[in-house]
């Protein structure tokens, strides 16, 4: 049995960076930028209204005062317009500031009477007024590579007038389910069966990586089946196996990977729930074998899948971890078993409440859940203290 630190070294070392591709920005979202985005333009590229109302020398305008109206400048092309001190012209938000002007007034502070606008407030230099280049300098970083792509990103990209982006490559996965006693969801179970649920549990959470599941597939406890399955799996770059990697009898998985010649780097790892893990590599395809328990197979793909799947994606290191918050832990908690223990819980108003049965059968408990919670061999924490947790959801 190894830590679970060594065994996310190791699989992280042996997995690496599917070719990256280019896209368009509406097959980007999701994805990681595989090289670093420069701003083009400025943004604001040029000094603009930030309001309807009217553009004006600041210098020239005290309350009560009266300007003469000489122009209209709507958002869109410049009018190279130019005023001086007691003129004022007609603005609209995101219209190019004419020549002259350095604020703006809103049109609900002053009285229009004819051509001329009555002030009913006083002005400052640079009031309303978005100046080029506050935002974002031409040459800045807008994306480093490596980045998740979100839906601000694009929008930035946009603005500097990319059409499309280098993102890291498609990343396929297969997922392949064991177990004699399970049974397809929509049909009927006889006593003794179970529905399958690890497969679409898993299909979410790569979805939510950002991946594609290529197929999903049930397998017999039978090694002719499984045989077949992992030929079929071991075409993508990842093969997800759940159930079958324990020590009894209808636990073919090891052996059957073996057979085909799979190198095995991992094989139980000191993690609850989970232990049986098992990572290894057929051929240039990574394999993951999960427990079947469902918490156990989400415990084990959060800490080793899904790091594995955003470095194959084009992920930065720093991307590759659940975002992590403190919160204080609302009971006393202690694990008192001989590997570390993630307890699933919900983070309510800055506190960690524990959440069902932490046991690795319980989905229900799971469910309910949106944070995890590790808790070191030994560890003892109280209710009140600060700790850090994995959000997940
Ligand atoms: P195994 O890892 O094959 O020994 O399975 C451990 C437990 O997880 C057993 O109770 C199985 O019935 C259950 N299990 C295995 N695979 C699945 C699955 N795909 N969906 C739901 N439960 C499963
Ligand atoms: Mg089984």
């Amino acid at each position: 049995m190894i830590s679970e630190e060594d065994a996310r070294s190791k699989v992280l070392e042996a997995i690496q960076m599917v070719p990256a591709r280019h896209v368009l920005f509406s097959e980007a979202l999701g994805c990681f930028a595989a090289e670093d985005y420069f701003a083009r333009l400025p943004l604001p590229n040029f000094d603009n209204s930030a309001m309807d109302g009217y553009a004006v020398v600041a210098s020239s305008c005290r309350k009560g005062e009266r300007l003469r109206v000489i122009g209209e400048q709507s958002a869109g092309l410049d009018r190279q317009l130019r005023i001086s001190p007691g003129e004022a012209v007609r603005i609209f938000t995101g219209a190019p500031m004419p020549a002259g002007a350095d604020a703006v007034v809103m049109q609900e502070d002053v009285s229009r009477e004819g051509d001329a606008i009555v002030l009913n407030v006083d002005v400052d230099p640079g009031d309303f007024v978005r100046r080029r280049g506050c935002d974002l300098a031409e040459g800045q970083k807008v994306l480093a590579n490596g980045e998740r792509v979100r839906p601000a990103t694009i929008a930035l990209l946009a603005s500097q007038g990319f059409t499309d982006m280098t993102v890291g490559g498609d990343v396929k996965v297969a997922i392949v389910s064991t177990g004699d006693e399970l049974v397809k969801p929509g049909e009927k179970i006889k006593p003794g069966q179970i529905y399958e649920s690890n497969s679409v549990l898993l299909q979410g959470l790569l979805q939510r990586c950002g991946t594609s599941v290529k197929s999903a597939e049930h397998c017999r406890d039978e090694r002719e089946s499984l045989i077949g399955a992992i030929k079929r799996g071991i075409e993508n770059h990842i093969l997800i196996i759940t159930g079958g990697v324990s020590v009894g009898e209808h636990d073919l998985v090891q052996a059957t990977l073996r057979s085909l010649g799979a190198k095995i780097d991992i094989w139980r790892v000191a993690i609850k729930p989970g232990k049986p893990f098992l990572f290894g590599q057929i051929r240039k395809c990574a394999v993951f074998g999960l427990p079947g328990n469902p918490v156990s197979a989400f415990i084990t793909f959060l800490q080793f899948v899904r790091p594995a799947v955003l470095k194959m994606m084009g992920a930065s290191t720093g991307e590759l971890d659940p975002p992590k918050v403190s919160a204080e832990l609302a009971v006393d908690l202690r694990n008192e078993s001989d590997r570390p223990h993630y307890v699933r819980g919900r983070v309510e108003n800055g506190k960690f409440f524990p959440v069902g049965r932490q046991e690795s059968h319980a989905l229900f408990g799971l469910s309910q859940s949106s944070a995890l919670l590790r808790i070191g061999v030994g560890e003892a924490r109280s209710g009140g203290e600060s700790v850090g947790v994995q959000l997940f959801d």
